[in-house]
């Protein structure tokens, strides 16, 4: 059995780790090979958008994600589901608890308590992408004609009286008809808060999960290079970038490089963000059937920005959020500004603040130090202006990544609201043309993200199904041919068949021009392999 995972984020990687446990000591009954197996990995470095945060030198040994990080895993037996006897026993001694983050009140969470009716003033109105104001009367009623004949592309409608309704509009969304106000600033993806003050402080709001975890001095990052990568980094290649899927062959699957090496194999994982499948940056010969297309194109993303500056003091609170705040609308996804303090719960006497980078694509078009400038003003105006003299007397310090600019990970995480697939979440658990896995955040779309535990069950399925498959294949000399194709079905053809399997076992083929019955010809794959035994999920 020959395996490649294309992509060595967590989803890749717990594939690997997975399967190298389930094959050790495996051997094809045919050819006495052990599993062959290769991760290809586009970047110079593992962990897709999970990293810890390495660059800035000032951050020495304190051990904070970069990317991913909490609600990743709901508790801390997350983690160590993830992990296999030793490791697992290793981790868990290791990390006997985690750090919640547990009903972070209002009052140990500071808000910018300006009000947002005042911020959302008209002169924002269009003023930059993916940052307009809009406000809308409550009964008004557009309709598409009089938007195009009235506002330039991309405006919106603007009103200066503060008592009226106010919703941002993302642009660059189709626009179709139009209907109330609220209806079309909807479609533009906003949605409409009141201007009251008092939901400036929502308890609910700052629930991040309950329980949630991270672990105290280790990043979800390092987590991932120690317990995953670390046993199977023989299996990885760095900077190689799968271009090209060919199944075409029942025979092996050959994917290509972006070099023009070409790997043989009977199995691959997919395990690469689904913004580049969107973008079609790896081909599949032939295409890809249209319901997989659909699943594809309809699954929402978000992208973002993780800001991380430090402090000469801790003046601030856990978490500190700016509803409503302009450029930033709490419109339920999560599009709100939060800051949280980026080492609670661990043993360093740095003050380190970080603006949570999942969601917020609002910040992808400003500049570094648009963002460092907008959290320090932000938190000059929750905390009396201490957060600048703070952040110059450590010495003005801070790192910014902006995943939108990212290669290969530009986006950070599923936009789960914005996806309107029909298939039920059970649709990437199957492979498809039976050789075919997709792994990561968007193939378990219920809730949580479960990238992790998608390539887990790749694993575990694949080695169960193809190990079956393998030890079905009997005589390799029977073939029967498909009249109304010409195809040619031999054992383990019928071996790989899922749903016909019985049918196919009924034909009489031919064994060195003498007619053979499947039943005879291929006894395990029609006789002994029956559904029990291959099982189809
Ligand atoms: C800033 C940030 C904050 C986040 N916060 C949270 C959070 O709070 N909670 C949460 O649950 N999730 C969060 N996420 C999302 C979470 O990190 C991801 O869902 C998860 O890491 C995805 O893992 P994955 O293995 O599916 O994909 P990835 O980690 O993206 O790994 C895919 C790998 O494939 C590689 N690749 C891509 N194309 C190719 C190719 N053609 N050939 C070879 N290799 C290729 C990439 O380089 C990458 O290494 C956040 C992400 C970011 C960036």
């Amino acid at each position: 059995m020959s395996v490649l995972i294309i992509g060595a984020g967590i989803g890749g990687l717990t594939s690997g780790y997975h399967l190298r446990d389930l094959a050790a000591g495996w051997k094809d009954p045919i050819t006495d090979d052990s599993l062959g197996l290769w991760i290809a990995e586009a970047r110079s470095e593992v962990g897709g958008r999970t990293q810890r945060l390495t660059e800035p030198d000032w951050i020495g040994d304190v051990d904070i994600d970069m990317g991913g990080q909490d609600i990743f895993f709901e508790d801390r037996p997350d983690y160590a589901d993830l992990l296999i006897g030793s490791d697992r026993d290793n981790f868990i001694q290791r990390f006997p608890s985690s750090v919640p983050w547990v009903n972070i009140t209002c009052a140990e969470a500071r808000n910018n308590n300006e009000n947002p009716c005042e911020k959302a003033e008209p002169l924002n109105c269009g003023k930059k992408k993916r940052r307009q104001i809009c406000r809308c009367e409550t009964d008004s009623v557009l309709d598409i004609e009089t938007i195009k004949s009235t506002f330039l592309k991309d405006e919106l409608l603007c009103s200066s009286d503060i008592n009226f309704f106010e919703a941002l509009a993302r642009t660059g969304r189709s626009r179709r008809n139009g209907g109330t106000c609220q209806d079309w600033c909807y479609k533009y993806g906003a949605s409409f808060t009141s201007c009251d003050a008092s939901s400036n402080c929502n308890q609910d709001d700052f629930d991040r999960g309950d329980p949630d975890s991270s672990l105290p001095d280790f990043s979800l990052g390092s987590f991932v290079k120690e317990y995953l990568y670390k046993p199977i980094h023989e299996d990885v290649m760095n900077n190689t970038e799968i271009i090209e899927i060919n199944y075409e062959s029942r025979d092996k699957i050959l994917a290509k490089t972006r070099d023009g090496h070409i790997f043989m194999v009977d199995q691959v994982v997919v395990a690469v963000p689904i913004s580049q499948l969107q973008k079609k940056n790896i081909k599949f010969v032939p295409g890809l059937p249209k319901v997989y297309k659909r699943n594809i194109k309809r699954q929402g993303i978000f992208t973002g920005v993780r800001s991380f500056v430090e402090f000469a003091d801790n003046f601030y609170s856990d978490a500190t959020k700016f509803p409503n705040a302009l450029g930033a609308p709490d419109d339920g996804r999560g599009f709100e500004k939060r800051y949280y303090n980026a080492v609670r719960g661990y043993r360093t006497n740095k003050n380190i603040v970080t603006i949570q980078g999942n969601r917020n694509v609002y910040l992808t078009d400003s500049s570094r130090d648009e963002i460092v400038n907008e959290l320090l003003n932000d938190l000059d105006k929750a905390y009396d202006g201490m957060a600048t003299p703070s952040y110059k007397a450590a010495g003005s310090k801070n790192y910014t990544r902006n995943y939108a600019d990212e290669a290969f990970i530009e986006m950070t995480t599923v936009d789960r609201k914005n996806t309107s697939i029909g298939e039920s979440s059970n649709f990437y658990r199957a492979p498809f043309d039976g050789r075919i896995w997709f792994v990561g955040d968007y193939t378990r779309n219920e809730n949580g993200n479960k990238a992790g535990v998608s390539g887990m069950d790749a694993a575990k399925n694949l080695f169960e199904k193809f190990d079956c498959k393998v030890k079905c294949e009997d005589d390799p000399e029977w073939t029967w041919v498909n009249p109304n194709d010409n195809d040619i079905i031999d054992c383990k053809k019928i071996a790989e068949t899922e749903t016909d399997r019985f049918k196919l076992c009924k034909k009489n083929g031919n064994i060195g021009g003498i007619t053979v019955p499947a039943k005879e010809g291929c006894p395990k794959a029609c006789l002994v392999c029956l559904e029990a035994f291959c099982p189809t999920d």
